[in-house]
């Protein structure tokens, strides 16, 4: 034996660690070289978990047991209860599924689901590898700027017509404040999507992690409509900032037990249940209160006008990005930049990443990582490079139905702002 992967799985040979964990690793190491460098690569929240979750997670340190595999029963009754109370859907606790972190449970879905995965583009960057790695058949929809980088009912209708097969097996994967385009459906685009599934029969992941981050608070289930082919996906990771904890969420329908069931045998011969502490802290961060709505509408309150600020100054320097709606992306273009561009000999957004970061040291993440095509000169950034603890501690000084000062910004942003000031000069340069 040489050492090398003789027998490799053919699904696994090639593949790389995710590419937020792999910038994340390039980021640091520029770092310990001296360099100074705006991390906006990671897509982790900036914000601390609250505290009123915190001390319950130390109140349960004791906790050692194993729990039973779909969840600790209190806490499957409080994601149902969140559900109902937050999407008013009809969610019933035998529905819920926790698992350790929602990526787990989108894997173990693709694992026991079999059919075709929908994947509208720009899309988070796991979904396409997880399928790969099972070996399941991808179909991406590309969308475009103009759609807002998002799926609409037209289009996909149009992509099923043209198949031959309309109505193979789907689960088409929507995601919704989005990663990486920072934008949302409106309730109108929902329920014409959710027309659409029905008719064809496709069942619905709905990835609603970034819901309560809705920047104001305005956030739609497409389980509203379809309720019968909605799995929502949800977790601590994004609105409590606890995605180190490791606790997802999935939210079943009734008529897709099957689903829920086939997932938590995988589960009971892999993962087994998930810590027993996380569960039980996750129980308060769930039945929620007036602390967390509070610490809510704050962070998405320093949230937009950090994005709105971020895409304005882009903007300005002639980068096509949308207003962001929620979570912490903006998903950048750089086409009416490309003659320029190409002059520099940058030709797709690997050149457009990597020249941005050894010569401004802005890390954020190429298009081609988001299954957008290798010579489009799109990207990724987060802007989550500041100090949330500090921005939430501010903004508390601050009634909540006032917007927050632009010196807000200054003090609390500066170095996510120098970090756009420096990408909108260096896409100015000749
Ligand atoms: N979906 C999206 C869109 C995400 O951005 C992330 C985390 N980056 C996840 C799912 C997975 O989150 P977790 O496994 O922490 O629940």
């Amino acid at each position: 034996m040489n050492g090398k992967n003789v027998s490799l799985n053919m699904n696994v040979r090639g593949l790389k660690p995710s590419a937020t964990l792999a910038i994340n690793e390039r980021s640091n190491k520029l770092l310990s070289e001296g360099r100074r460098i705006f991390k906006l690569g990671l897509g982790q929240s900036p914000f601390p978990v609250p505290d009123s979750v915190v001390n319950t997670l130390r109140n349960h340190a004791h906790e050692k047991d194993y729990l039973p595999v779909k969840g600790l029963h209190e806490l499957r009754e409080a994601v149902a209860d969140f559900h109902r109370r937050k999407d008013h859907i009809n969610a019933s606790a035998e529905g819920v599924l926790i698992g350790p972190g929602s990526k787990e449970l989108m894997f173990l879905l693709q694992l026991v689901y079999y059919g075709e995965i929908l994947l509208p583009t720009p899309c988070w960057v796991s979904y396409g590898p997880q399928a790969k790695i099972i070996g399941r058949n991808v179909q991406l929809i590309h969308t475009t700027f103009e759609e807002s980088w998002r799926i609409t009912a037209e289009s996909l209708r149009r992509y099923l017509e043209k198949e031959n097969d309309t109505y193979r097996p789907r689960l088409l994967i929507l995601n919704y404040p989005g990663n990486p385009d920072g934008d949302t459906y409106s309730m109108e685009e929902l329920q014409e999507l959710a027309e659409a599934a029905r008719e064809y029969e496709i069942i619905l992941l709905s990835d609603e992690i970034y819901g309560q981050l809705n920047h104001r608070g305005g956030h739609f289930s497409i389980a509203r409509f379809y309720p019968e082919g909605t799995i929502i996906s949800s977790g601590l990771s994004k609105w409590c900032g606890a995605g180190g904890w490791r606790l997802g969420t999935f939210t079943f329908p009734k008529t897709l037990s099957w689903l829920l069931d086939a997932m938590a045998a995988v589960a009971s011969e892999t993962f087994t249940s998930v810590s027993a502490p996380i569960q039980y802290a996750a129980v308060k961060a769930f039945r929620g209160g007036p602390d967390i709505e509070s610490y809510l509408s704050h962070a998405r309150r320093i949230l937009r006008l950090i994005g709105l600020r971020c895409a304005s100054i882009l903007q300005d320097a002639n980068i096509r990005v949308h207003d962001p709606r929620g979570a912490f992306y903006l998903f950048i273009d750089f086409e009416p930049l490309r003659e320029a561009l190409e002059r520099r000999d940058i030709h797709g957004s690997r050149d457009l990443c990597e020249r941005l970061l050894t010569e401004t040291g802005v890390a954020i993440l190429p298009g081609a990582d988001f299954e957008r095509p290798i010579d489009e000169l799109s990207a990724r950034l987060a802007y989550v490079n500041f100090d949330g603890a500090q921005a939430l501690a501010a903004s508390r000084e601050i009634p909540i139905d006032h917007e927050l000062p632009d010196s807000f910004l200054d003090i609390h942003a500066a170095s996510t702002i120098e970090a756009m000031q420096r990408i909108a000069g260096w896409a100015a340069e000749q």
